[in-house]
């Protein structure tokens, strides 16, 4: 198996999974795309800075690459057309070796921010090292939430599994994962983390999961020697292999290959 972080904005996956990672490949990307201004032209009209909801521009009409995300606003507002764009090194592609298998994931450069094209080129590199490696399956850390990176993390993909926490705002989010998952037409299940720490809205998420017809494949129970593990930098199952909460993930992963039979 392949394991793809492609919550590209929060990498974390290769923290998880050993604080060793040989890396094997490092591609740069420049895809950002940033502005200038070609003060020729530029008449200190200051329309652009007005136009800056991201505080880039400043009073001496300076352009902070870190703050500039390329909307481009300013460019709209200029009425010399003086701003132009530039494309920037946005980060690198990494693809490393762990004790658990290989890992592709980015590391962005300061100040930038995850974008969908971004997702896409690290879940394409993923796939063909899957392909190279003649793994059974790729696993997508999906990016959280409904957006644009999210979309891109689940593209392509065969089956989701929903990892909810019995919360009022995982019950919210779960709901538009939800309606996410259903327009792209991928089959779901439902996993359950931290089970225990609010039954009602425990109930409320496995009903969810029932009126959508998604199947619930577990559910790992609240356990502070998760956190212990994280913190020592060694997977649970590993750390605590007999622990309740490492029981249950082995159960959930048998269940996934069952139900799905990629493993
Ligand atoms: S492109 Fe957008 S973020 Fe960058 S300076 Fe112009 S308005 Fe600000
Ligand atoms: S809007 Fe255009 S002309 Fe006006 S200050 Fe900005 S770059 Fe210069």
């Amino acid at each position: 198996m392949v394991g793809v972080d492609a919550d590209v904005d929060a990498p974390n996956l290769y923290l998880l999974l050993g604080d060793f990672m040989e890396i094997q490949s490092e591609e740069e990307l420049y895809e950002s795309k940033k502005a200038f201004i070609e003060f020729d032209r530029c008449t200190r009209c200051m329309k652009c800075l007005e136009a800056c909801q991201n505080g880039a521009i400043t009073r001496d009409l300076r352009i902070i690459p870190e703050l500039c995300d390329g909307c481009p606003a300013c460019a709209f507002a200029c009425p010399e057309g003086a701003i132009k764009f530039k494309i920037t090194y946005s980060g690198k592609i990494i693809v490393g070796s762990t004790k658990y298998g290989k890992l592709v994931m980015a590391k962005l450069a300061l100040g930038e921010r995850g974008s969908g094209s971004l997702v896409e080129s690290v879940r394409n590199i993923g796939r063909r090292l899957a392909f190279d490696e003649g793994a059974s399956a790729i696993l997508v850390d999906a990016a959280a939430g409904t957006g644009c990176s999210t979309i891109s993390s689940i593209t392509g993909a065969s089956y989701a599994v929903i990892v909810a926490e019995p919360t009022p705002t995982s019950l919210y989010e779960i709901n538009r994962v939800i309606d996410l998952l259903k327009h792209f037409k991928i089959k779901s299940f439902g996993v359950i983390n931290k089970a225990g720490i609010n039954k009602g809205v425990e109930d409320e998420i496995v009903n969810v999961f029932d009126k959508e017809g998604i199947e619930l494949l577990g559910r790992v129970p609240y356990d502070p020697l998760v956190l212990e593990a994280v913190s020592h930098m060694v997977p649970i199952v590993d750390y605590s292999p007999k622990s309740a909460s490492s029981l249950a993930i082995k159960r959930i992963y048998d269940k996934l290959g069952e139900v799905t039979g990629l493993w």
